[in-house]
């Protein structure tokens, strides 16, 4: 980290008798019927949790839900209370607000061990325009803040943010971000090397400040995916109908110049399977990367770049995985993103670190079965992204200070 200061984690606190008040990611998704159909995300926050009722201390969680305008039942944290008290294993109580004599009163009755949920943080627009008189009222209802909200910690939220300032020393980072903090970390600033990053997915335009903030740490980058293009193009290849952004081009030319000047060494696909359509069910054959000819697109890394990218993986101490090879949500075009889940598991197996985090490839790792596999799988995809690109994340930054 660039603080200088130190990271507070739960361990520098005893709870026994404290209340906690503990900023959670419960954004969890509902079907129609109101009930929680991915609970990875409270599965997530558990550790912080258990460990502070186990210290003799008592859990006020808080949280938002989805984007309600002002108070809309649909998107009550009621609704997840019965999917908490399954992961917990004990009884979660519930206050149908977030603030105020209520609020306050539900606290001021919470024994030790016991767990009491706060109504969704979102039907106040005070909370995400990080109202200050919101965030002190907030403030009330713990004697100390633990943030675990990796996913909203890029956002200068009332309850992600600016409520630290009410806590003094008495804040520190939860289990679950801590290990966040340290995962980025291990690739960024104290890594093994060799270190490699692999970029992929749509475009470069939304990977740019990425690229050019890892470019001074890795030894190794692979581009892959549909931004691959706009670097075979601006090299002179042949792409055909495959996706480009032309006005990038000049600065790909410019990225491939700082990693030849800072001696990284750049692997982008040398062969594709190209497609006659964007269907699963298209008529594809194998091409040179740099031979597409028109009424073809590239939609997935070929044979010798996945063999090539096994190799690139294989020898490397840190990984690092941001984006799909490919279209991999058709399952005729996720051939290469597997085969590269398949290199970095490997990999992982013979020592080295993996992270993967970051939007779509987290969804790739566990639809095709490798988050067990690598040695990390980020919750925040806008943070991470944030982090790679070098920023310091509010939510972060306030318990630091
Ligand atoms: P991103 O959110 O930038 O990581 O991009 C992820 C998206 O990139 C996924 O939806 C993929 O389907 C898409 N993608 C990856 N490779 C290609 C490609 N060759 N052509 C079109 N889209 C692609």
């Amino acid at each position: 980290m660039q603080n200088e200061n130190p990271m507070k984690t739960l361990e520098d606190f005893n709870f026994k008798n404290k209340k906690a008040i503990i900023r959670v990611d419960f954004n969890v998704p509902l079907n129609n019927e109101f009930q929680v159909t991915d609970a990875t995300r409270i599965q997530a926050a558990k550790s912080t949790i258990s460990a502070i009722l186990a210290q003799g201390g008592s859990c006020v969680l808080m949280s938002h839900l989805g984007r309600p305008k002002g108070f809309q039942e649909a998107f009550s944290l009621q609704h997840i209370v019965t999917s908490v008290e399954e992961v917990l294993g004990c009884k979660v109580k519930f206050v149908k607000d977030c603030i105020g004599a209520n609020a306050e009163d539900a606290v001021a009755h919470l024994a030790p061990g016991e767990v009491l949920l706060l109504e969704n943080l979102r039907f106040y627009e005070e909370e995400k325009n990080g109202d200050v008189a919101f965030s002190e009222k907030l403030s009330k209802l713990g004697d100390i803040y633990v943030n675990d909200a990796f996913g909203t910690a890029h956002r200068a939220h009332a309850s992600t943010t600016i409520i630290a300032q009410f806590f003094e020393q008495n804040k520190c980072f939860g289990n679950l971000l801590a290990r966040e903090i340290e995962s980025i970390d291990k690739v960024l600033n104290n890594s093994e090397k060799p270190v490699l990053a692999i970029l992929g997915g749509a475009k470069v335009s939304s990977k740019i400040t990425v690229i050019e903030n890892i470019l001074d740490k890795v030894d190794h980058l692979i581009i892959g995916g549909g931004m691959s293009f706009t670097f075979v193009k601006a090299q002179g290849g042949k792409i055909g109908n495959s996706i480009c952004e032309d006005d990038k081009m000049e600065l790909a030319l410019e990225i491939l110049k700082q990693a030849k000047a800072k001696g990284v060494e750049v692997h982008i696909p040398v062969d594709v399977i190209a497609a006659d359509d964007f269907s699963n069910d298209a008529n594809t054959q194998i091409l040179d990367i740099n031979e597409i000819p028109d009424g073809w697109e590239g939609v997935d890394a070929g044979p010798k770049s996945r063999e090539k990218f096994d190799v690139v993986v294989n020898k490397c101490k840190t990984i690092l995985w941001n984006g799909p090879l490919g279209v991999f949500e058709m399952e005729s075009f996720a051939g290469g993103t597997i085969a590269l889940g398949h290199s970095i598991d490997k990999a992982t197996k013979n020592g080295a670190f993996s992270l993967v985090g970051g939007g779509d490839s987290v969804a790739a790792v566990k639809q095709f079965g490798f988050a067990e596999k690598v040695s990390y799988v980020s919750t925040g995809g806008g943070a991470m992204l944030e982090m790679l690109e070098g920023k310091t994340l509010p939510g972060i930054e306030a318990i630091l200070k």
